[in-house]
């Protein structure tokens, strides 16, 4: 053990091996220790086992398993990078800026070769926290039914798109498809 409760850390540094306790909220596993991902204070659950980071900065606090809600702001071939605006289930805006990514492999059950026709740049999209590295790095899921795109945005007029026997259609006569959420249009 580095550290003892209370005191404060930055991102990146060493709290203690992997061995001695359960990584929690803000916190990350790298070569055998398990490291802060933001600034704040540690705390220690001797009942649970677990050691985690409190934020100083952050209003809210992410959690691995958490369903947010986020919109898409760039697409590449492996990576659709995702810029998140609430958790689910508690409708209090997120003021700080997570930034998330949903890597290929984890965007949809079923094999897929590129994101490009899975995600569009202003897509609302839900997705399910795999691991937390950072503020501006955290690594989402879409593979659920439940999680993906909530909201299509047209390419062409930028308007939201409707959802018609499966098919996205724009009141512009645009149609199109994307890696869609069972809960489409809700959120
Ligand atoms: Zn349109």
């Amino acid at each position: 053990m580095n550290h003892k409760e209370n005191d404060l850390v930055l991102p990146g540094e060493v709290l203690c091996t992997y061995e001695e306790y359960i990584p929690s909220s803000w916190t990350y596993v790298e070569d055998g220790y398990i490291k802060a991902s933001i600034n704040g204070r540690i705390l220690i659950d001797d009942d649970e086992r677990t050691i985690s980071v409190s934020s100083i900065n952050a209003p809210e606090c992410l959690k691995v398993g958490d369903y947010v809600i986020g919109h898409i702001t760039e697409v590449k071939q492996n990576k659709a990078l995702v810029t998140i605006k609430m958790i689910k289930g508690n409708n209090r805006e997120i003021v700080t800026g997570y930034k998330g990514f949903i890597h290929i492999s984890k965007a949809n059950e079923d094999f897929v070769s590129s994101l490009h026709d899975m995600f569009k740049i202003g897509d609302i999209v839900e997705a399910k926290v795999v691991n937390i590295y950072g503020f501006e790095y955290i690594d989402l899921s879409t593979s659920e039914e439940e999680t993906g795109v909530i909201k299509a945005m047209c390419v062409d007029c930028r308007k939201f798109m409707k959802l018609v026997d499966n098919k996205l259609v724009c009141e512009c006569g645009k149609t199109d498809s994307r890696n869609i959420s069972s809960n489409y249009g809700g959120i």
